[in-house]
C-alpha cells in the first residue's frame, strides 16, 4: 500500500472526523508494518494513531486494559501477577517489528498469521470501539469475521480489555513455527477455569492452520464437567482435530497439519493446566 499523505490528528475526535472525511481514501495508521502486506496500489492518506495517548497497559479492576496504539514488544516486557500474554507476544517475529507493532494493528486487521487474535479469544478480551463515545465489543463478535469491517466508517479501536485471571484460572498458549521468526504454522490457546481439579469452563481458540482465528466448541465441550489430566487433555486434543479444517501450509499436507494442531492443543492445555495449579508465573 502507498501513502500519499500523513495526518498528525491531536485527538481522538480529530483522527475520526478526518478518516470520515477521507472516506476510502484514508487509513488509520499504527506501527505501519501491515502496509507491505496490503495489496492495493491505491494510494491513501495515513491518519496516526501514534501521538493520542494510547499506549499505555494499566490494571483496572477487572482488567488489564492496553491502549491500542500499544507496542508488542511493551505487550512482551510487561509483568503482573497472573498476567499471560508477554508469552505469545515474544513469539511473534522479531524485536524489530515487535518494537513497532501494536496491538491494534495485528487486531484491526487481521492476517491469516495473526496471533494476537487467538490468545484474545481464549481470554474472552473486551475491545473498546471509539464512534464519537466509546463501546464495548466481546472477543466472539469482534473476530466472528474480518475485523476492518467495524473501523472502514472512520471508527477508531481505542483499548483492549484482558479479564484479570483468578487464581482458579489457568491459560496456555503455544505457536508452532518452523523457526523463531517465521510466522505460524498453528497457534493454539487456551483458557481453563478449574473447580477444585474439575474443568468448570473452558476457551479454546486456534489460529494461522485455519483459515480465520476462531474457538474450538468441539474441544472445550470435551474438557468441562471432566478432570483436568493428561488423557482427558489428550481425548479434547483428537476432538480438534475434526473440529476445524486445518489447511495445507508451508508444504506440510493437511493430515500433518490436523497432527500438528492436536499436539498444541495437547501442550497449551498442559501449560494452562499447570498455570491454574500456580506452576507457571
Ligand atoms: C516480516 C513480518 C513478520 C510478522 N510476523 C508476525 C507473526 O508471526 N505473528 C503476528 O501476529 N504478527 C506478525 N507480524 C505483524 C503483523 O503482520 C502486522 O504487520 C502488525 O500486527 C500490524 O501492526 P501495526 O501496528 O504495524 O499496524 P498498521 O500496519 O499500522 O495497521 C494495520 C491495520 O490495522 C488498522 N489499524 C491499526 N490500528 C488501528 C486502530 N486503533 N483502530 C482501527 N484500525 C487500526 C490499520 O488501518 C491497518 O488496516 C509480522 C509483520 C512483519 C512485517
Amino acid at each position: 500500500m502507498k501513502l500519499s499523505e500523513f495526518i498528525h490528528p491531536g485527538s481522538l475526535a480529530e483522527a475520526r472526523k478526518a478518516l470520515r472525511g477521507l472516506g476510502p481514501k484514508g487509513l488509520p495508521l499504527a506501527g505501519g508494518t501491515a502496509l507491505h502486506f496490503m495489496q492495493s496500489k491505491t494510494p491513501v492518506t495515513a491518519v496516526d494513531l501514534t501521538g493520542l495517548g494510547l499506549s499505555y497497559i494499566r490494571r483496572k479492576g477487572g482488567f488489564f486494559s492496553i491502549g491500542a496504539a500499544t507496542p508488542i514488544s511493551d505487550i512482551q516486557r510487561y509483568r503482573s501477577p497472573r498476567w499471560a500474554m508477554h508469552e505469545i507476544c515474544r513469539r511473534i517475529s522479531t524485536h524489530q517489528i515487535r518494537n513497532v507493532s501494536t496491538i491494534g494493528g495485528n487486531i484491526c486487521r487481521v492476517f491469516p498469521w495473526a496471533d494476537l487474535p487467538v490468545v484474545l479469544l481464549a481470554m474472552n478480551a473486551r475491545m473498546v470501539i471509539y464512534s464519537g463515545k466509546e463501546s464495548e465489543m466481546g472477543a466472539d463478535e469482534f473476530f466472528s469475521s474480518q475485523p476492518a469491517r467495524l473501523f472502514r466508517g472512520g471508527d477508531l479501536l481505542t483499548s483492549v480489555k484482558i479479564p484479570v485471571l483468578k487464581a482458579q484460572h489457568g491459560f496456555g498458549s503455544v505457536k508452532a513455527a518452523r523457526n523463531a521468526a517465521a510466522f505460524s504454522l498453528v497457534t493454539i490457546a487456551a483458557l481453563l477455569e478449574l473447580d477444585g481439579t474439575t474443568i468448570k469452563s473452558a476457551r479454546v481458540a486456534a489460529g494461522s492452520a485455519i483459515p480465520f482465528p476462531k474457538r474450538l466448541h468441539e474441544v472445550e465441550a470435551a474438557l468441562v464437567g471432566r478432570e483436568a489430566v493428561t488423557d482427558v487433555f489428550k481425548k479434547a486434543a483428537a476432538a480438534g482435530g475434526t473440529a476445524a479444517k486445518w489447511n495445507v501450509r508451508e508444504g506440510m499436507s493437511a493430515d500433518y497439519m490436523r497432527q500438528l494442531a492436536e499436539v498444541s492443543l495437547l501442550d497449551a492445555l498442559e501449560r494452562a493446566a499447570e498455570f491454574a495449579r500456580g506452576r507457571v508465573n
